[in-house]
């Protein structure tokens, strides 16, 4: 790659390059897939450098380095809102900091946090919009409710008056074999399908988000229906 073509801004026209082929070929339409950025680990110079190349929605895992960075981002000033999305482990001691400081919590799994989320958030600021993480390759991995399990919490969840549950996402296990990816990423729709007629009764539901693909794997998951990909490498470059 020149220097040119390693530029925040050339890599993320390459991803949307990608997102809209990946639309093209699904028959889908590119504008119904929203790319949040994950700056996890890269300061606010490099989010910068995204927002002025046009992108608005950012995606963090850790509540104090993401505290620190958005601080950074408010005090630019700058002309156009930044969308901030939560997408890391919750640890019930950070809800609080959540709760003020994010517009969207994509790693939602337990009702515990959902309650202390609900109880946390500003009365002054908008509902705060999740996502329940589903742990679709029920493996070794702890995090994520079970596929079984989704209804009965997305039931619970959609009670709580400050929260808007607007779908699921999930981080399958990577895996070699095409095929098997994308099984993953149908189940998952058809969890979200599932979950729509559920809720289908519940004006206080939206469900339209489902949060699936990443740097390695967002064709597959548009094929099967993602409606946003989180992507750190393609757009930031390598993690320390
Ligand atoms: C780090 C991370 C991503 C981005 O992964 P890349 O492979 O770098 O695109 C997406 N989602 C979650 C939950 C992450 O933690």
């Amino acid at each position: 790659m020149t220097s040119l073509d390693s530029t925040t801004q050339a890599k993320l026209a390459r991803v949307r390059e990608r997102i809209e082929r990946a639309a093209d070929a699904a028959g889908r339409r590119g504008d119904g897939i929203t790319l949040l950025a994950v700056s996890k680990t890269f300061g606010a110079d490099r989010v910068r450098e995204a927002i002025d190349a046009g992108q608005a929605r950012f995606g963090e895992n850790y509540v104090q380095e993401a505290r620190t960075k958005m601080a950074e981002i408010a005090a630019l000033g700058l002309p156009q809102p930044v969308e901030w999305h939560f997408i890391g482990p919750i640890q019930s001691n950070k809800t609080r900091e959540i709760a003020q400081g994010f517009d969207w919590v994509q790693s939602l799994d337990r009702l515990k946090d959902a309650q202390r989320l609900d109880r946390q958030r500003p009365q002054a600021m908008p509902r705060l919009n999740v996502l329940l993480q589903v742990n679709v390759s029920a493996e070794t991995s702890k995090r994520g409710v079970a596929p079984q399990d989704v209804a009965a919490l997305a039931a619970q969840v959609a009670a709580l008056p400050r929260l808007c549950l607007r779908g699921l996402m999930a981080i399958p296990e990577p895996h070699p074999d095409p095929a098997h990816r994308r099984a993953q990423f149908a189940r998952m729709r058809q969890l979200l399908q599932a979950l729509r007629e559920d809720l289908a009764g519940l004006p206080a539901a939206q469900i339209d988000t489902l949060s699936v693909g990443m740097s390695d794997d967002l064709e597959d998951a548009i094929a099967e229906g993602s409606t946003m990909v989180r992507i750190g490498t393609a757009i930031f470059g390598a993690r320390q």
